[in-house]
């Protein structure tokens, strides 16, 4: 299981003048489970094809180990790939799909039978492993296709491009938490790309949040969830995401309006700052708080487990996620309250500080 090194890789379709991917610095680590998470359009798949070897960059180098594979066709990079969509011998039956890629690299029988009831076991493939591929519907295929990508343990990397699109969302949950066993026993590095955030939160050791070609931050999910380095962050992770309010620090409070929020941690140099904090840490009362800031109730969102209040401080939208049941009505005043340690400042767009 090898370390993927990227050294100033970058890709520009179209002779420089945009980066698909701008020059990035960066190591996926042996065995560890990655998320690639960003929405569509950011660079997520020509990450993936510079990895795999379907792609050249345009600038830097890339490194398993210490091997530089850079100019290295994919055949000579020692990968397992998963893409959206079912990428089968469709005349072959499961089985013979499941052993395939350790066939063709000669282990013995025995070892390519145990490792195929192990991997159709998991994936509950047991019932149609004798069935022709074809004969099953396309979100089984998948699960054939995820199954080929994951036989064979000595692998540099395994890369999985959105593999769940086609798969039956009820099914979702239970794979990837297979998919976590499988990853368990063989130890793979592993990067799964996803625009989905409870793909990318319940299954990675480590989420790698793309934006705009760039990443912007990298963390276990709590992490990211509970410390968002940068807005992009805040606003992709969560649902709903984090809510942002302008304010301006004097000395060392910080004000929403003429309302006192809380006091500044840290050196902040005076001046215009975005407030973030996650609807699930907004304090929402009846009566005045201090520090706090008034604000009015738009509506209520009863969603069984919870509730989302909705309110308005000035003209800025912010939602206070609730236990169920609560008492706030419509066009009525509240109070909020941002607690400290949940409270960050941001200035253009990247954290500077918190409450
Ligand atoms: P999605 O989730 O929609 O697949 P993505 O995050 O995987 O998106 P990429 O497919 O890597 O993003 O695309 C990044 C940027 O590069 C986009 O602006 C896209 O339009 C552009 N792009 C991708 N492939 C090509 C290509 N073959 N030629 C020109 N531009 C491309």
């Amino acid at each position: 299981m090898a370390d993927i090194r990227l050294e100033g890789v970058g890709h520009s379709y179209d002779g420089g003048q945009t980066w698909a991917l701008k020059p990035t610095t960066w190591t996926w680590r042996g065995s560890r489970a990655y998320a690639l998470l960003g929405p569509s359009g950011c660079g997520k798949t020509t990450l993936l094809n510079i990895i795999s070897g379907l792609l050249t960059p345009t600038v830097g180098r890339i490194f398993f180990d210490d091997r530089d594979v850079t100019d290295v066709p994919t055949a000579g990079r020692n990968i397992a790939q998963v893409f959206q969509f079912p990428v089968l011998y469709e005349e072959m039956s499961v089985y013979d799909n499941l052993a395939f890629p350790l066939r063709n690299r000669k282990f013995p029988k025995a070892e390519i039978d145990r490792r195929v009831r192990q991997v159709s076991e998991l994936l509950g493939l047991d019932p149609v492993l004798r069935r022709r591929s074809r004969r099953l519907d396309p979100g089984r295929q998948q699960i054939v296709s995820l199954g080929r990508g994951l036989v064979r343990s000595q692998v540099a990397a395994v890369l999985l491009d959105e593999p769940l699109t086609v798969v039956d969302p009820a099914l979702k949950w239970t794979l990837r938490s297979k998919l976590k066993e499988i990853h368990r026993d063989t130890g793979h590095t592993l990067v799964y790309v996803t625009h989905d955030q409870t793909e990318a939160l319940t299954f990675a050791d480590e989420v790698v949040v793309l934006n705009d070609g760039a990443i912007v931050q990298t963390g276990e999910p709590a992490e990211l969830f509970l410390s968002p380095a940068h807005e992009f962050v805040g606003h992709f992770i969560g649902s709903p995401g984090m809510n942002m309010l302008p304010a301006e620090v004097v000395g060392d409070v910080v004000r929403v309006g003429p309302a006192e929020v809380g006091q500044v941690t840290g050196d902040l140099p005076a001046g215009a700052v975005r407030i973030g904090v996650r609807p699930e840490f907004v304090r929402i009362t009846g009566e005045p708080t201090s520090p706090g800031v008034a604000a009015q109730v738009t509506g209520v969102d009863r969603m069984g487990a919870y509730d989302l209040v909705h309110a308005r401080v000035g003209e800025h939208p912010i939602i206070a996620k609730t236990e169920a049941g609560s008492p706030h009505r419509p066009d009525t005043a509240a109070f909020l309250h941002f607690p400290a340690e949940r409270t960050f400042l941001f200035r253009d767009q990247v954290r500077c500080g918190s409450l």
